[in-house]
């Protein structure tokens, strides 16, 4: 069994659509898990929010440009009436629930359900086009069958008992759409893996039917050496360890869901980035296997902030960091840098929810400097900190300021603290220096 999700761009048009029936049209059975169709979520979230602050007219705005997107991509995606009748119908009832939650109480769970319609809609419409297409293809609803527990982890024995159900009660379908991003939480709600998180979906569904593999269908050929956002002449890279790619996605290549490959590395199972507008580009294939050395890609992540903590009273005393781990992990805020020195602590954090009160705690025994518009960016590679070039990259970093280094945390990665503003500037010079120029790094 193999596992395709495909992402917002996918089916985010009609011609994305007609190709992706064409990618999954080749007689194996699969798995097909689709996001949202592209700026649904955003829209959505949108939505949601005009709610939470009852600007009523805006959210009815919002929803109605949205619901004309949808009635011309159905209008040019359907033939057969009854089919186009049945969407239409269930589109209507969808926009027409979003509408009487305009007046309502705003909570986590409507705002959990408000989001979650954009994977409903896309799989419907999908679903019901593979029909008037002749495809054997069947419907499993994400609700059914996918749930988080209290701490938010997969519940992989529930998720495994009903998706093993919905196989044996729909045993002739060779090919199986779900949404992806959509779950229950503990207590039954709708929730979410978070952002971008249809990814995490196929990973999770791979991992509990021991899939052969799992493709992550995007619109771009695969994680690159830098962020070509930022940065001209990036390549594609072919192949990456579950490690490589685990840092990647965390520090900032937005390709992939950070929480991606937990599911599928302890087995084995091999995740394929692939791209839905040139399917014949190899992507990426991201094993256990290694292959390379040196620097082989670079991202940034930014809206980090950097806190340092100084004591006059670290100074040969033990027990200072088991403190201020303690706050941070009483306020559930991870970590992501950290460097010492005798007298300080250096850390950066990404979620600032509980920053006020951790900083609260964190003077009654410390003075404390908080440093926002900060980027890291990562440098990832096998044994990068080993290879004989690494060191050079010092010399490349001359005259750009440098907040924070971690070196040796992993042997794959290499993490710079800097201003945001310098960010651009440090991945470009990166850019030339470790992947263009005289080979400093091979
Ligand atoms: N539709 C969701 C989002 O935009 C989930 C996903 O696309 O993976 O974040």
């Amino acid at each position: 069994m193999l596992v395709l999700k495909f992402g917002g761009t996918s089916v985010g048009s009609v011609e994305n659509i007609i190709t992706v029936k064409h990618i999954i049209n080749d007689g194996n059975r699969k798995v097909v898990v689709l996001s949202a169709m592209s700026g649904t979520t955003n829209a959505l979230v949108t939505f949601s929010e005009y709610i939470a602050e009852t600007e009523s007219e805006k959210a009815l705005q919002c929803i109605t440009t949205l619901q004309a997107l949808y009635s011309e991509t159905i209008q040019q995606l359907f033939s057969n009436h009854i089919l186009k009748t049945e969407v239409i119908a269930y589109v209507g009832t969808v926009f027409k629930t979003l509408e009487t939650a305009v007046n309502t109480k705003h909570t986590l769970v409507l705002h959990n359900t408000i989001v979650a319609q954009g994977e409903l809609l896309s799989t419907f419409i999908f679903s019901r086009f593979l029909q008037q297409e002749g495809l054997n293809a069947r419907l499993l609803p994400a609700l059914d069958f996918m749930r988080i527990d209290k701490n938010n982890e997969p519940d992989n024995f529930y998720i495994k008992q009903n998706l093993n159900r919905l196989f044996n009660a729909n045993p002739e379908a060779d090919i199986y759409i779900t949404q992806g991003f959509i779950c229950l939480d503990a207590e039954g709600e709708i929730s979410n893996l978070n952002r971008g998180g249809s990814d995490y979906t196929a990973t999770i569904i791979g991992a509990v039917l021991e899939a052969e593999e799992v493709q992550i269908w995007t619109d771009i050929d695969g994680f690159h050496n830098n962020d070509p956002r930022f940065v001209n002449n990036t390549k594609a890279i072919s192949n990456l360890s579950f490690d490589e790619a685990a840092e990647l996605a965390y520090f900032g290549a937005k390709i992939l869901h950070p929480q991606t490959v937990m599911p599928v590395r302890a087995l084995d199972i091999p995740v394929r980035l692939k791209n839905t507008m040139a399917p014949e580009a190899h992507g990426t294939l991201i094993t256990n296997t290694i292959h390379g050395e040196g620097i082989k890609a670079i991202a940034a992540k930014d809206n980090i902030t950097a806190i340092k903590i100084k004591s006059a009273r670290m100074l040969l005393a033990h027990g200072f960091l088991k403190k201020i781990f303690e706050i941070f992990e009483r306020y559930e805020t991870s970590i992501d840098m950290i460097t010492t020195s005798e007298i300080a602590v250096s850390l950066t954090i990404d979620n600032t929810t509980y920053l006020d009160a951790i900083t609260e705690e964190l003077e009654r025994f410390a003075t404390v400097e908080i440093d926002n518009y900060m980027s890291i960016i990562c440098l990832v590679g096998n044994t990068i900190i080993y290879h004989p070039d690494t060191p050079n990259l010092f010399q490349v970093l001359q005259d750009v300021n440098v907040r924070m280094i971690a070196y040796g945390g992993s042997n794959n990665n290499i993490s710079l603290l800097v201003n945001t503003s310098d960010k651009l500037e440090t991945l470009q010079k990166l850019q030339r220096y470790v992947f263009e120029a005289e080979p400093i790094v091979v």
